[in-house]
């Protein structure tokens, strides 16, 4: 009988190995044969999983856990499960609105203070409506953030599609949509800035209903709610739909045993040393406990809720800012609580030696790139240094997406907090591009950078970072050869024919003829020969250009005596090397 395995959206190489109990290198060379190139902690989703599976021939099941209950054990002993608060992520197109009705909802005003607009990491924000708690979500708005938007969406119950009544569907919504089907998750719409007069409520769900998203009125099950950040108005509205809709899907939690759920973010603190935000998904966590995610562990010495400071404890769905850590958790990563001090540490310890041999700090192409040496790919090298390791996770992501078989960028070092002088003296040594995002650079390390002649460049906005990568690679790219016709000569005499030079007359009948040129040297429509153009000549005087119907003279540089003929043609044409983009 097949055995059944039950995965979340997405799952690690390495765990899905485990569950198969298969090694590990077998399902990475499978999963090449399919051209999908991915390292040990890289993740797969369930129908990649799937044709795997059926590819393998196993007899194995597979089945996909349900949204509300990812990364959760149900079975756990002693479980009392109860009504949990829904999470929530927001998500559309930049400028539709969604960081001020992120704001509206939470009773504050930072729109303004935001560089660029964008929503830079996750963060999260519980807030209360009719005696009942939602916890929202602020995921990155930029495409370029797919991988951490993934981890967005295995977090989410729910996704509030934002499309402004203005300016309709667009990329990002799109974008959105297809995110929120591929994780199985529900979306309910809020049509936004309906207080503009442009607004058209009707066109937004007529373009929503080409991606499958019905509006009740028109007949379908998609929850549309008109909102305005500005006058507040359908705010309630929305918030009633998103309890409704955490009504109908039931969400539980248990409410009593060890903590379990995911980083979602981490950074130095000032005064709290390594800290991170966590959202709690069972269970509930303590002051006091002993926890671990990933290689990180540490006894919960400080719980922070997100906006009245210090708790106690933390249950389901609450993100809780936890210090205590002896390192930085990697942001992402699930996080347990266990019982004692040294099983903590134990757990953290062959974590962190599963996460060395894993972590070569190659990317699969990089490793696909070592694989076939034939392959001469042109490296931009750079250091990168962010302030939180959501940010850094975010642009890393966004930088790895720019690669391609011709250019990439090698990732020489990158880390959270300050830049340093060692950071200056390896990017010297390494001829890298300093990238600071988000961090202040002090003027001693400017000038350090000035005197060294490192490139030390600082932003606040990650695109605006891309973009800069994105035009240093495409100039490594090998510029393309571009062919340009000029015109073509009937030859009318020939004066010097050695092995290395031609020297003939003739006239133009076609296009014009100018320098610098290569010709073809034609012969009842039959190639002779190529030869480049040294000068042309009319009459006695030399030319940079020779018009249609007149007559010139031409020296060529040959590599060969070529016997050359009256009545034979010279195709003038010229090889310009133009720029190319990614
Ligand atoms: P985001 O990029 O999706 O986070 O969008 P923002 O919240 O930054 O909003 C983009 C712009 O639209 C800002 O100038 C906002 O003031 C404006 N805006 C957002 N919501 C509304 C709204 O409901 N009505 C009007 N009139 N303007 C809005």
């Amino acid at each position: 009988m097949a055995r059944t395995i039950e995965i979340g959206q997405t799952i690690t190489v390495s765990n899905l190995a485990q569950q198969l109990e298969l090694p590990a290198a077998s399902l990475i060379s499978e999963l090449v044969k399919n051209g999908v190139m991915l390292t040990l902690n890289e993740r797969i989703d369930f129908d990649t999983v799937a044709i795997l599976i059926e590819e393998l021939g196993l007899d194995v099941e597979v089945k996909q856990r349900d949204a509300a209950a990812i990364g959760v054990d149900k079975e756990r002993a002693g479980a009392v499960n109860e009504t949990r608060p829904p999470v929530v992520a927001v998500m559309g197109h930049v400028d539709h609105g969604k960081t001020s009705l992120l704001d509206k909802i939470k009773g504050s005003d930072k729109v303004s203070s935001e560089a660029g607009g964008i929503t830079q990491h996750i963060s999260a924000q519980q807030v209360d409506h009719k005696d009942r708690k939602i916890t929202f979500l602020d995921t990155p708005g930029h495409e370029a953030f797919a991988a951490v938007r993934e981890h967005g969406a295995v977090l989410t119950d729910l996704i509030v599609l934002i499309v402004a009544a203005d300016d309709g569907v667009k990329d990002q919504t799109v974008e959105a949509i297809r995110f929120a089907k591929k994780s199985g998750v529900k979306i309910v719409v809020a049509i936004s800035k309906i207080d503009l007069p442009a607004a058209n409520i009707h066109l937004v769900k007529q373009q929503l209903a080409e991606h499958d998203l019905l509006a009740e009125d028109l007949g379908g099950q998609t929850i549309f709610v008109p909102v305005s950040a500005k006058t507040g108005e359908g705010v309630e509205e929305l918030l009633d739909m998103i309890l409704l809709s955490a009504d109908i899907d039931d969400l539980q939690a248990d409410s009593r045993g060890a903590a379990s759920g995911l980083v979602i973010e981490s950074s130095m603190r000032q005064g709290l040393g390594p800290a991170a935000v966590v959202l709690v998904q069972e269970g509930v966590l303590r002051k006091g406990d002993f926890l671990v995610a990933g290689a990180a562990w540490g006894k919960v010495r400080l719980l922070q809720d997100m906006s009245s400071g210090a708790v106690e404890q933390a249950s389901a769905s609450t993100p809780v800012t936890v210090s205590g850590f002896k390192i930085l958790p990697e942001f992402g990563i699930a996080f347990e609580v266990f019982a004692t001090e040294k099983e903590a540490k134990k757990q953290a310890e062959t974590a962190g030696r599963q996460h060395d041999f894993r972590s070569t700090g190659m990317s699969s192409r990089e490793l696909l790139r070592i694989i076939d040496r034939r392959a001469e790919v042109q490296e931009h090298n750079a250091i990168i240094k962010a302030d939180v390791r959501g940010s850094l996770t975010a642009v890393l992501d966004g930088l790895k997406s720019l690669d391609t078989d011709e250019v990439a960028t090698r990732i020489v070092d990158s880390g959270v907090g300050s830049l340093s002088e060692n950071d200056i003296n390896k990017a010297k040594i390494s001829q890298a591009t300093v990238y600071c995002f988000n961090i202040g650079v002090s003027v001693a390390m400017r000038r350090l950078a000035a005197q060294l002649g490192v490139d030390l460049r600082t932003y606040s906005v990650i695109y605006e970072l891309l973009a800069d990568v994105k035009e240093s690679l495409e100039k490594l790219l090998p510029p393309e050869l571009g062919k340009i016709e000029r015109g073509s000569l009937q030859v009318k005499g020939i004066f010097k024919t050695s092995r290395k030079e031609l020297i003939c007359g003739g006239k133009v009948q076609k296009g014009s003829l100018s320098l610098p040129s290569t010709v073809r040297i034609l012969r009842a429509g039959e190639q002779l020969a190529e030869a480049e153009v040294e000068s042309l000549a009319k009459g006695s005087a030399a030319a940079q250009e020779v018009a249609n119907g007149e007559m010139c003279g031409v020296r060529l540089a040959t590599q060969t005596k070529i016997n050359l003929k009256e009545d034979d043609i010279l195709e003038f044409y010229h090889l310009e090397a133009r720029e190319r983009k990614l």
